[in-house]
């Protein structure tokens, strides 16, 4: 299945189309943009948020998610992941159960330090962290700036 197939797809499950691999139904949607909690549904379709509302899509599962909270995860936007002392996966193990999904690591110490070779050895430890995730690419590739 390519890109626009899977888009295709979000798409006709938002539109009520087709069935979600998963809802989230009765949650309350914390909705960073009008900054107030909503009564939600959240469909979701290959890993993928496709659509969030107070529609009832139909589902191969659906859990109940009543009298909790749904929130996009937290973005630490400044980081030394090498300054923590951990693995990027136990950092994750860390810090994903709190929130935090996503960080944006200013890695030159480790640069500093042993160059090339210590930012290559920082990135494949990274692309470990994201093997098995059920969110996470999962790929293997590099997410080096222009690598
Ligand atoms: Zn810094």
């Amino acid at each position: 299945m390519d890109d626009v197939q899977r888009l295709r797809r979000r798409i006709q499950v938002a539109l009520g189309q087709e069935p979600a691999d998963l809802v989230l139904k009765g949650g309350q949607i914390v909705n960073v943009f009008t900054q107030r909690i909503e009564p939600a549904n959240v469909a979701i379709v290959d890993g993928w948020i496709a659509a969030v509302g107070p529609y009832d899509w139909k589902a191969r599962e659906t859990i109940d998610i009543s009298g909790r909270f749904v929130l996009p995860g937290f973005i630490d936007p400044h980081m030394h992941l090498e300054s923590t002392l951990l693995t990027p996966a136990e950092l994750a193990r860390l810090i994903v159960p709190l929130g935090t999904t996503a960080i944006i690591s200013d890695s030159h110490e480790i640069g500093n330090v042993l160059g090339i070779p210590g930012i290559d050895m920082l990135l494949s430890a990274s692309d470990d962290t994201w093997k098995g995730s059920r969110l996470g690419r999962g790929d293997g590739r590099s997410r080096r700036a222009g690598g």
